[in-house]
């Protein structure tokens, strides 16, 4: 039986514990709240309202439009996506920062199918059934709009696909409902196999675990800046293709749909013709939002904060033991309450999130739980979903957040009708 004295006793000897001091929540304001939603809104480091006050009363209140080059905001959206490219095992210039991760998604599934146009036999964009939907919706526009065919299929059923009929493979790394992890590197090598270009969404695994479009020889990825990024609600997104692509892009002076000035090569000659800026340059449309960059700029150096204790691989160590430990001890503890593990079992086949299915409460029991402090979320029709963010989710936090289900479920309060009240947000 593991008891909560093991949990305390894990946390003080784990060598990330003190990065959870870089948070907001970890001040006496945030007592008894268990936030294991970090995987929907990454909590609020404490340096990002100072940040932003001093963006807004100095940058902009008094250096003005100054700022731009006196205090580098021109060059901020690149500084945070070198940042990210090294916790995605991408090189310098080959990440850019802009926009969300619909829009992102939208630009290089552009770039990916252009890639491809010269193949007219493959008339198929293929993706997951269960991917997040703002995917789905964005390929199948745009498949739509090139005369091709989003095909959907389980997972299990895409290596079957690959043929040569397939443009492009689209998936999302880490499955936003279940939290189950593709194996990159592997699907990568089969779609490339078929002649398949591949897009990566990284959306649930950016900043929670390693990452390495490289090393898996990806074609496109996008990615997410207010989950695991902690850059705050709606915070800028990323996107990045390999150097080949980017290659081919420059050589064929591609511009991507939303070609706007600041992705042009001379922005400031004031030039009606467009000319696509270098490489990833081209995939920046408008203005970058100077308040959200500086808070996502945060977010990220939370993360590159702990490179001293072992970085990227020492987050996904504690992440797994934070979502083994969860697992047993709501299977242990909730027993007999129909609460049905929907994430994998093996460690190594899941991301930083642990999902139980309830068939007829799901929503209720989610609402129960956080009336009591403890905020996960509710993704329909019935998954309760729990994420662990190591930089700031403790073992204690585990356990006291499994002794409040297994209170809820005990006590059968999630059945009173004020947990029924939908809110617009789940
Ligand atoms: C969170 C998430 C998004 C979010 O897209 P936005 O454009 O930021 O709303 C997209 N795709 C996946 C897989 C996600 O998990």
């Amino acid at each position: 039986m593991i008891t909560r004295r093991d949990c305390l006793a894990r946390d003080s000897a784990d060598p990330l514990a003190s990065l959870r001091a870089q948070f907001a929540m970890a001040g006496a304001d945030a007592e008894g709240v268990i936030y294991l939603d970090g995987n929907s809104l990454g909590a609020l480091p404490a340096a990002t309202g100072d940040r932003i006050k001093a963006v807004v009363e100095s940058e902009w209140g008094v250096g003005l439009i100054r700022s731009w080059n006196s205090a580098g905001w021109i060059d901020l959206g690149q500084r945070i996506a070198d940042k990210i490219a090294t916790l995605i095992g991408a090189a310098p210039g080959e990440v850019v920062v802009a926009d969300s991760t619909s829009v992102n998604l939208y630009k290089v599934l552009s770039a990916a199918l252009a890639i491809q146009k010269t193949r007219p036999a493959r008339a198929a964009v293929v993706s997951e059934r269960t991917n997040f939907p703002t995917d789905l919706y964005i390929a199948d526009t745009l498949a739509r709009a090139h005369g091709l065919e989003l095909v959907l299929a389980e997972t299990d059923e895409i290596p079957a696909l690959l043929d040569e009929r397939v443009a492009v493979l689209m998936l999302t790394h880490v499955n936003y409902r279940t939290g189950r992890m593709h194996r990159m590197a592997d699907i990568t090598e089969a779609a490339h196999a078929a002649g398949a270009v591949v897009v990566w969404d990284l959306a649930h695994s950016a900043g929670a675990l390693p990452v390495d479009l490289n090393g898996a020889d990806a074609d496109f990825a996008v990615g997410c800046g207010y989950k695991y990024l902690n850059g705050g609600p709606g915070a800028p997104a990323f996107a990045w293709a390999h150097a080949r692509h980017l290659a081919w892009m420059d050589q064929q002076q591609w511009r991507q749909p939303l070609a706007g000035w600041l992705g042009h090569a001379a922005p400031f000659a004031f030039t009606p013709d467009y000319r696509p800026g270098a490489g990833m340059a081209r995939f920046i449309c408008g203005t970058p939002p100077m308040l959200s960059l500086a808070a996502l700029e945060c977010g990220v150096d939370t993360l590159l904060a702990a490179e001293p204790f072992g970085g990227i691989a020492a987050i996904r160590d504690k992440s797994i033991a934070l979502t083994e430990l969860f697992i047993a001890l709501v299977e242990s503890h909730c027993a007999g309450h129909e609460l049905t593990l929907v994430t994998p079992r093996a460690a190594g086949a899941r991301g930083s999130q642990a999902s139980f299915a309830h068939a007829t409460g799901g929503y209720q029991v989610m609402q129960a739980l956080i009336a009591r402090g403890v905020i996960g979320d509710f993704r329909a029709p019935d998954i309760l979903r729990f994420g662990f963010t190591p930089l700031y989710t403790r073992f204690v936090d585990v356990w006291d957040a499994v002794a409040q289900l297994e209170e809820v479920m005990t006590s059968g309060e999630w059945r009173e009708p004020r947990f029924n009240i939908r809110a617009a947000v789940t």
